[in-house]
């Protein structure tokens, strides 16, 4: 088993990774020395396969859990379901030292965190992400919530966990688009951190498509340890935190303009990295070599590196660009590579140079192989 400390005081915790976590999950959480009472929450999908397991270990450990199932998709990110599941906890009259323990993706970990940051004023919350996605990205770090009409995660909070276990056995019902999602930001994780995991997954691409446990332990351990080490030095998103970003700025834009769902998470950041490669090249002289190498990782890995729209939609991508949470003052500052494995954060760029990122990656054809053993994405246009 491999374990990732993240050091944030009386806050820290352990993620755990292996195969066949869920079967031993009662004996982990009674390390934890918490009340018997506890609910899991989880999506109708994930609940399918893996709820009566982790049900089943925690009784017989002595917990007395209660199941919490919701519809899968973002829509469950919502205060109405919120308050559901503030009402099943009552009913179930959990307590201070009662626990919540989610397990699913991204959307369940988000929705559960936020219930457990907020029920009683927090109970303590033990993560199984089921996603790779989840497992490399949103498991880490602390951030809870749900969305409003007005945007995705506008309500929420920074909650840690006391531990969260990722079961590589878990992975391997994912679908193969999500699987591929999830690739996004291990892949980003190179760029932005360790040039030596990005040549690892360039070099053992297939293996990593395959979903190979022992390379995939490693791989998500070490994204694990790198997005640690970020939020370790800044939890609460004022500095060098902002270099998770990497890719999000487009990425975000190209989901919000194309509507939620058409583009998964990852799908549009592999696109948003693609363009930030580009304009990297230009403003701070990432190696033509590296931004041709990003693209082809991607490429590789099965993920879109472009959008597909017409050509008359770039406008409104910098529009939504500009409405991005993360904007100030009306300026987009982006995240630029200066070489694969280091970035810089807080880079203006002139218009003209994002224009033409943009019109690259809006319609081009890709000419780069894709080795993935998966038909390459194709978007209608919008
Ligand atoms: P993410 O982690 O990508 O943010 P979600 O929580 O929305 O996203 O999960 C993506 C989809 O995959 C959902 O439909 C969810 O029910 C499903 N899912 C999550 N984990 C698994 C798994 N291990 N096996 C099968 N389906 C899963
Ligand atoms: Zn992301």
């Amino acid at each position: 088993m491999r374990i990732v400390h993240v050091s944030l005081g009386n806050r820290s915790y352990d993620i755990k990774i292996a195969p066949g976590l869920i079967d031993r999950f009662g004996r982990e959480c009674a390390r934890l020395k918490l009340a018997a009472r506890c609910a899991i929450i989880t999506d109708t999908n994930v609940g399918k396969r893996y709820a009566k397991a982790v049900f089943n270990s925690l009784a017989t450990t002595g917990f007395s859990p209660a199941l919490i199932i919701v519809q899968p998709g973002e829509g469950a990110k919502d205060l109405k379901m919120v308050q559901a599941c503030y009402n099943q906890l009552a009913v179930h009259r959990l307590e201070r030292k009662s626990f919540i323990v989610a397990l699913g993706g991204g959307v369940v970990g988000d929705l559960a965190g936020f219930v457990a940051a907020t029920y009683l004023r927090g109970l303590p919350f033990v993560q199984v992400p089921t996603t790779l996605l989840a497992q490399v990205d949103s498991s880490v770090g602390g951030k809870v919530g749900v969305n409003l009409k007005a945007g995705k995660n506008l309500v929420g909070a920074f909650y840690q966990p006391r531990l969260v276990l990722c079961d590589l056995n878990a992975v391997k019902t994912l679908p193969e688009r999500e699987f591929r999602a999830g690739l996004a930001e291990v892949i980003k994780y190179g760029i932005i951190y360790d040039a030596k995991l990005f040549a690892r997954l360039e070099h053992n691409l297939p293996k990593i498509l395959k979903r190979d446990p022992k390379l995939l332990a490693a791989v998500v351990a070490r994204c694990c340890e790198i997005k640690a080490e970020v939020v370790g030095r800044d939890e609460t998103d004022d500095g060098q935190r902002a270099i998770l970003n990497f890719g999000h700025t487009i990425g975000h834009a190209i989901e919000n303009i194309s509507g939620y769902g058409k583009f998964l998470h990852g799908e549009a950041i592999a696109i948003g990295q693609v363009a930030a490669a580009k304009i990297s090249h230009k403003i701070l002289g990432l190696p033509e070599r590296d931004a041709a190498r990003i693209e082809n990782v991607f490429s590789r890995a099965g993920l879109p590196v472009q959008t597909g729209m017409k050509p008359s939609k770039r406008q409104k991508l910098l529009a939504a660009m500009r409405l991005d949470k993360k904007v100030s003052g009306g300026e987009i500052k982006f995240v630029l590579a200066k070489k694969i494995g280091k970035v810089v954060w807080n880079q203006r760029v002139p218009e003209n140079v994002i224009h033409d990122a943009l019109d690259e990656i809006v319609n081009r054809k890709s000419k780069i192989h894709n080795d993935s053993g998966f038909r390459q994405l194709r978007f209608v246009h919008l």
